[in-house]
């Protein structure tokens, strides 16, 4: 949608229709072992005048921006002075835009003073799309994710408490075939202690070059296979507590569609999940993706 993009650039799949705009560049953890996406590139926050002058250029090329999303990953972790000031001025370049957002981790979340992440939400930032991945221990640390569960939730809980919508994102699969209940029900209790927003899930997808593809190369990792991730998948969502969290599996990563509003819809879901595991040659086979 706009030119001259440090590439490769990713967006959820949601902001499709947004303005995208670079704030920052790469990811400042760019460590975790299941993580392709920002590996040539080093993190840095762009210089603020140099973001405005991006804004301005698009308020001359679009009439109507819908959205804005703030790439690259973990923008958050930048200066929130500096990301106060460039949200205001999209505020201010485009009032027609119903929402700004931008991707934020608990890493970097945590060290946010609540008055920070006021001062964000007051000049305009609406949702974090935040990656729980998992909310078991062990394998937050098998795939270096640099924080724990109890810091994946007191991050939240400091978004939600500055008013800021919390979308959060499930790996499904990240467990393997050995901890995929581990991982169903440790992340329940989290996003049950969280209540976000959006729970967002997505389905391992594991990308060559990566440490956890090593990992499956060594036999130190295999891989669960759609049955496995569908039994995890109906594990999670009857542990599910989060009243008023919109499920929404909006990835292509994922084998089939589940979407709804909990506790309200926890039926129709579990409903959907149980067609594709009584139809596993229809829904649950390999999965060749060319974009993730
Ligand atoms: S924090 Fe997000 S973008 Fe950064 S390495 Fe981990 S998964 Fe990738």
């Amino acid at each position: 949608m706009f030119p001259d993009y440090d590439e490769p650039l990713f967006r959820p799949p949601c902001e499709a229709g947004s303005l995208i705009i670079q704030a920052t560049l790469g990811c400042p953890h760019n460590a975790c072992s299941f993580c392709a996406m920002y590996k040539t590139k080093r993190f840095r926050a762009r210089d603020t005048e140099e973001v405005k002058a991006d804004l301005r250029r698009a308020r001359l090329m679009y009439s109507h921006v819908p959205s804005i999303f703030l790439a690259d990953g973990n923008t958050v972790a930048m200066n929130s002075e500096k990301l106060a000031e460039i949200i205001s001025y999209a505020r201010r370049l485009f009032p027609e835009a119903e929402r700004i957002s931008s991707y934020g981790g608990a890493r970097f979340l945590k060290g946010k003073s609540p008055e920070a992440l006021r001062r964000l939400r007051e000049s305009g930032l609406d949702i974090i799309y935040f990656g729980l991945e998992s909310g078991d221990d062990e394998i937050l640390k098998r795939v270096n994710k640099g924080v724990t569960s109890a810091e994946m939730v007191e991050a939240a809980r400091k978004v939600k408490e500055a008013g800021i919508r919390l979308s959060v994102y499930v790996l499904l699969g990240l467990g393997g075939i050995e901890r995929w209940e581990q991982h169903a029900l440790n992340t329940a209790r989290a996003l049950n202690l969280m209540r976000p927003h959006f729970i967002r899930p997505r389905t391992l997808y594991p990308v060559p070059g990566t440490p956890l593809w090593e990992e499956m190369e060594r036999g130190e990792f295999i891989e669960a296979d759609g049955i496995t991730v569908m039994r995890e998948l109906r594990l999670l969502l009857e542990n599910l507590d989060a009243e008023g969290a919109v499920f929404l599996s909006d990835h292509i990563s994922n084998y089939i569609p589940v979407h709804g509003l909990l506790n309200r819809d926890r039926e129709k879901m579990l409903a959907s999940v149980d067609m594709a595991l009584s139809r596993p040659e229809e829904f649950l086979g390999p999965r060749y993706l060319t974009q993730l």
